[in-house]
């Protein structure tokens, strides 16, 4: 049956990217892959065409959709809008509406890049950790938040992080479903010696270990967690974590890497259906340049192609075509280095269809 992509560019050099992983996805389609792509608006260009960053035909599509594609949302131009109608709040509403409780952030460091990153390439090199993150739970949904005045007429700034056993069950599964397809090990990250909600999380996880005994499961706390992602990342297969502690780790990790332009994300519902992007931004200081590094955008194509089209051997594909092209040393501008062929996006884009 015919799979549909929504493909939502977005802002500044969203639009440059997504028309590469586009590309691809043509090419594929030349070869018999059997999906329809549909384009919509999301972000600051869906406000400036019609007063919202998420519009309801843009959320209808994505939602009947099997995977979304989206670029990147943002820029200068939006700062200044109410925070209701911010180009975030159509990603945030996307993530929101879908159901997107898994974020799965591989930090991958190709060989012929380990040069990119601030850190020892003996320390990096090869390295290819996936951050499980929780993304609608935890303490940026908790109740009640806020600031509230006291007696005195002091201001209290208040979150609360909650999790329910449900929430943590069904990320630890896609963990652990995710370590078989790897290196079977899993490391869950948590602050069990000071919060009783990850105290929680620990117990649920050691519970549902029971069920999945042939993937090796350890837990660390996570301010040993971001210590040892400097010291020792090669040690890790996946990680999964909260939706805090997530973010701040999976950016971590990514900079590991030292290439921004590299890394894809997918994130998941309980329906397999998935939003896959670049975990980079719409960097408005290069957008309209042809500069920008398509490869993320490309690979996240390789992430939908596994996750929620059911097509493995083509994601593998295209990752090695990836690779081909970064083996000619072809190189866009944020990853070029002496004695490279420094190309623009198109050019790389062509490149990787050339190489697929
Ligand atoms: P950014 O990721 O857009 O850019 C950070 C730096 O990395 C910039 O110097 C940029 O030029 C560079 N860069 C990013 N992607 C690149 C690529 N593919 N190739 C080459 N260089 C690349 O982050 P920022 O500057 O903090 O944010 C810019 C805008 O993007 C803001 O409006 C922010 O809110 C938004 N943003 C959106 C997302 C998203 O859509 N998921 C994520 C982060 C930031």
């Amino acid at each position: 049956m015919t799979k549909k992509i929504a493909v939502l560019p977005g802002d500044g050099i969203g639009q440059e990217i997504v028309a590469e992983a586009v590309k691809v996805l043509e090419k594929l389609q030349t070869e018999g892959l059997d999906i329809e792509m549909q384009h919509g608006l999301v972000g600051g260009t869906a406000y400036d065409a019609t007063g919202t960053p998420l519009p309801d035909e843009t959320l209808a599509m994505a939602k009947a959709a099997d995977a979304v594609l989206l670029g990147a949302v943002g820029g200068y131009k939006w700062e200044s809008l109410d925070i209701a109608v911010r180009p975030e709040k159509g990603l945030l509403g996307l993530r929101k509406e879908l159901g997107l409780f898994a974020n799965l952030r591989p930090a991958i460091l190709y060989p012929q890049l380990a040069d990119a990153s601030t850190l020892k390439p003996e320390i990096v090199s090869g390295l290819d950790i996936m951050i499980v993150r929780e993304l609608t739970g935890g303490i940026y949904f908790g109740q009640p938040r806020g600031v509230r005045i006291l007696e005195n007429g002091e201001r209290e700034g208040f979150n609360t992080l909650v999790y329910r056993e449900s929430e943590v069950k069904r990320i630890a599964e896609v963990a652990f479903d995710i370590a078989r397809k790897r290196g079977k090990r899993v490391c869950s990250v948590d602050k069990a010696n000071v919060l009783e909600v990850t105290e929680m999380w620990r117990d649920v996880v050691n519970e549902l270990h029971k069920d999945n005994s042939d993937i090796e499961l350890s837990h660390m706390y996570v301010d040993n967690a971001a210590m040892q992602l400097v010291r020792a990342p090669k040690q890790f297969d996946v990680m999964v974590t909260t939706n805090m502690f997530g973010d701040i780790l999976s950016d971590c990790a990514a900079m590991l890497t030292g290439s921004i332009g590299m890394l894809p994300s997918a994130s998941l519902n309980e329906k397999g259906q998935g939003m896959y992007e670049p975990i980079h931004g719409s960097a408005p200081d290069i957008a309209g340049k042809n500069v920008a590094n398509p490869l993320a955008t490309i690979l996240s194509v390789a992430m939908m192609l596994r996750y929620s089209l059911d097509e493995a051997a083509l994601a593998d594909r295209i990752e090695k075509a990836v690779e081909k092209v970064l083996d000619q040393g072809l190189r866009t501008a944020d990853i070029y280095s002496a004695g490279m062929q420094k190309v623009s996006t198109s050019e790389m884009g062509d490149a990787v269809v050339a190489a697929l």
